[in-house]
Order: C-alpha cells, then sequence, then structure tokens
C-alpha cells in the first residue's frame, strides 16, 4: 500500500436534511490511483457523499481536501475544474442530442468561448469545435472504437451498454484526477455491467490511472475490481478493507441483513 498522502481527505462531513443526517460524522480517505467501492445498503449516503464532494450539497459541518484544496464551499464548476468528475445513478445524456453534443458538454469549460451552441458561426470556435471533434474521437477510439463511426448520431439509437460508455467519455473529457461512477450497473445486464467495467479499467490503464470511486450493489463487480471497500450505513462508515474483510465484517453483515429485512 503507498504511503502518500491521501488524494482525498474527508474528514467530519455531516450532510443534514431537516432532521435527517444523510451523511454523520463521515471520514474517509480516497488513495491515489486506486480503485475504491463505496457501499452500504439503500439510503446509507453513497450519493450524498459523491453530492457533496462535487459541490451539488454543501455540507452542514466537515472538511474534504483534496490534492491541496478545500472542496468545501467550492461550486460544482470551479470542484470539476480541480479535476473530478462523476457519472450519475439515472443517466443524464440528451437523448435527442448527438453522441459528440453530449460527450462535449460534459466538457464546455475547456470550450473557451462559453455555450458553443451559440457561437457556432465564429471561427475562433470553430478551431475549438475542430478540436473538440478531434479529442472526441481521440478517447472514444480508446475507449469504444465502434462508437466513433456514429459519433452525429443521436444517443435515443444507442444500447444501454453504449449510452453508458458515452456518459463515461463525458465524464472522461475533463481529463480527471478523480472518476465517480454511481452505480454503472444500474438498467444492464450481468455481462453488460462486466464488458463496461472491463472498459473503464483499460482506460483507466491508459489515461494515467486516474483514481475511481465506484458505488456498485453487484458483489462480484465489486470483489474483481476493488482494491479496497468502504462501507456506510446511516451516513457512518462502518467498514474500511479488503472486499474479503469488509464482506467477513459483522457488522456489514447486520446493515445488509437490515436493509433485507
Ligand atoms: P444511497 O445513495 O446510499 O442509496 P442517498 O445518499 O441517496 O443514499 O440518501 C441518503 C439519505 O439521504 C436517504 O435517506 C435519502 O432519502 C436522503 N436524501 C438524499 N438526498 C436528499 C435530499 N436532496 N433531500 C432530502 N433527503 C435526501
Ligand atoms: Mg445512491
Amino acid at each position: 500500500m503507498s504511503t502518500h498522502k491521501p488524494l482525498v481527505e474527508a474528514r467530519d462531513l455531516t450532510m443534514r436534511f431537516g432532521g435527517l443526517r444523510a451523511l454523520d460524522n463521515l471520514s474517509l480517505d480516497i488513495r491515489e490511483g486506486e480503485v475504491l467501492g463505496l457501499l452500504g445498503p439503500n439510503g446509507s449516503g453513497k450519493t450524498t457523499f459523491f453530492n457533496v464532494l462535487t459541490g451539488v450539497y454543501r455540507a452542514s459541518a466537515g472538511t474534504i481536501r483534496f490534492n491541496d484544496t478545500e472542496l468545501i464551499g467550492l461550486k460544482p464548476q470551479a470542484i470539476f475544474r480541480t479535476g473530478i468528475a462523476r457519472t450519475f445513478q439515472r443517466s443524464r445524456l440528451s437523448l435527442p442530442l448527438t453522441v459528440f453534443d453530449n460527450i462535449v458538454i460534459g466538457d464546455y469549460q475547456h470550450l473557451r468561448h462559453g455555450l458553443f451552441f451559440n457561437l457556432f458561426r465564429r471561427s475562433a470556435f470553430r478551431a475549438e469545435y475542430a478540436r473538440a471533434v478531434e479529442e472526441v474521437r481521440a478517447l472514444l477510439e480508446i475507449f469504444s472504437p465502434p462508437l466513433v463511426d456514429r459519433l452525429f448520431e443521436p444517443v435515443e439509437t444507442f444500447s444501454m451498454i453504449d449510452r453508458r460508455r458515452i456518459e463515461v467519455c463525458r465524464a472522461l473529457m475533463g481529463r480527471p484526477k478523480l472518476l465517480l461512477l454511481d452505480e454503472p450497473s444500474a438498467g444492464m445486464t450481468h455481462d453488460e455491467t462486466n464488458e463496461l467495467m472491463d472498459d473503464i479499467l483499460e482506460v483507466r490503464g491508459k489515461l494515467k490511472n486516474v483514481t475511481i470511486v465506484l458505488i456498485e450493489h453487484e458483489m462480484d463487480l465489486i470483489r474483481r475490481i476493488t482494491e479496497r471497500c468502504i462501507v456506510l450505513s446511516y451516513g457512518k462508515k462502518i467498514a474500511d478493507g479488503t472486499y474479503e474483510e469488509i464482506t467477513a465484517d459483522p457488522e456489514v453483515q447486520t446493515a445488509y441483513l437490515g436493509e433485507a429485512a
């Protein structure tokens, strides 16, 4: 295990929604280069953690250091610029728009001239547009070569797994240091999920080992691809270790039994 300073240090995070503590004094580290599984029963605070980390919600208390930046209080765009990107539990693709449009929207801060739709005719913009096309092609070439030829087809014509690939590509366009994946298996079969994760791991190797945090219910997948797991229950961390360690932990078993009951 690395002795380096963690990439992310979350300390004493609390997120209140009225009387509910979705995160309850949560502290955890994310290590540079790892694939970390974030587990826990439904409603245990996993997505809320992503939302706090990416500035969608502002924590009621606590701090998050990312490299040398304090994230709490920063706007989502500023956090994105520090190198944190995510996918969502529910798809955020715009189905009538093309693959290209959907992916470039994820990267619009790189288009120095602002929202490109309005500036389509400017020549300075056209140069950026051409660069964006090249960049999307290059990323898709690594991620899913068959998609390259379909760059200007609407997303609604694609299968679920290709839509997920497009969402991951969108997140990767900002060349993040940290990639947050919120239940990428949602709506897919077991085989499709495995295929998608293999693609993600392959891309990860080629993109200088982006650090990945994966929220996932498919335990098979967690066992196969994570190096470490953190388990949440009622917004608290109840376990932190390898897949084997956390699944053998009685507190984790109880938390999941509670969900089954
Ligand atoms: P998980 O992703 O682990 O299933 P969430 O982080 O989505 O859980 O939710 C944790 C808890 O916080 C749940 O009880 C959920 O209902 C609550 N919660 C999440 N977001 C909000 C919100 N915007 N307003 C009120 N309650 C919320
Ligand atoms: Mg969730």
